[in-house]
């Protein structure tokens, strides 16, 4: 008879990598049954903890259009927060191709749209990330950098690490030459309270390898996502 391993979802203020928040997720050691309950264990604590927030905030939980309002919530940050049981490996799910690329050409995934939630706060921020690498050896499937931008987009995010994990786990993925991420980004945070600067667009950079040292290949970079 199998084992029923509950775990709590319980961030450990740490920054969330997989193997710190789902030890019930991984791949093949658990009946899927187990993960659906996670998946009902942690939907119903946040559900307990959006109505709590009603009632502090001076409103009635109960009240007809709020009444889902708590079970709603808990599924949008499911969605919302789903790079925390996804990693690399899962993602790039063997995806490597050799190549013979030109010497030291590079390859750019401009434009790619995310959204992520500041940790800060816990509102949106929204933009685009531009992404290039020289490769070594091989490269990825063009769709699977955007799926490594979301696995991290959808964490509780600050701009700048988001920036760095990706332009990491490109070098840890495909040990390129060079990598060079920016990411634009608006955050509501920033445009409904404190300073107000609306629309105020934020760009973060990372340079892996090459991309430190050269600045023809940063040039290059911008020119060819149009910046
Ligand atoms: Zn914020």
């Amino acid at each position: 008879m199998a084992v029923i391993e509950k775990t709590t979802y319980s961030p450990n203020g740490k920054h969330p990598g997989h193997e710190h928040l789902h030890p019930g997720l991984e791949i093949g050691e658990h009946p899927n049954f187990i993960v659906i309950e996670e998946v009902v264990d942690r939907e119903a604590a946040i559900e307990d903890a959006v109505r709590q927030i009603l009632i502090s905030v001076g409103e009635d939980p109960d009240r007809d259009g709020l009444v889902k309002t708590p079970q709603r919530v808990a599924r949008m940050y499911d969605e919302l927060l789903d790079g925390y049981a996804k990693d690399l490996k899962t993602v790039v799910n063997g995806a490597y191709f050799d190549v013979e690329y030109g010497d030291g050409e590079m390859v750019v995934v401009a434009d790619i749209k995310y959204n992520s939630l500041c940790e800060h706060h816990m509102l949106p921020f929204v933009g685009k990330a531009h992404v290039a690498y020289i490769p070594r050896d091989k490269v990825i499937g063009l769709s699977k950098i955007p799926r490594i931008v979301d696995m991290f987009a959808h964490r509780l995010q600050v701009q700048e690490r988001l920036t760095n994990e990706i332009a990491d786990a490109i070098v840890e993925a495909l040990d390129p030459v060079g990598v060079m991420v920016m990411v634009e980004g608006q955050h509501m945070c920033g445009s409904i309270r404190g300073v107000k600067k609306h629309g105020a667009n934020m760009v973060t950079t990372a340079r892996r390898g090459e991309f430190r040292t050269n600045r023809d290949l940063r040039d290059e970079f911008y020119r060819l996502i149009g910046k």
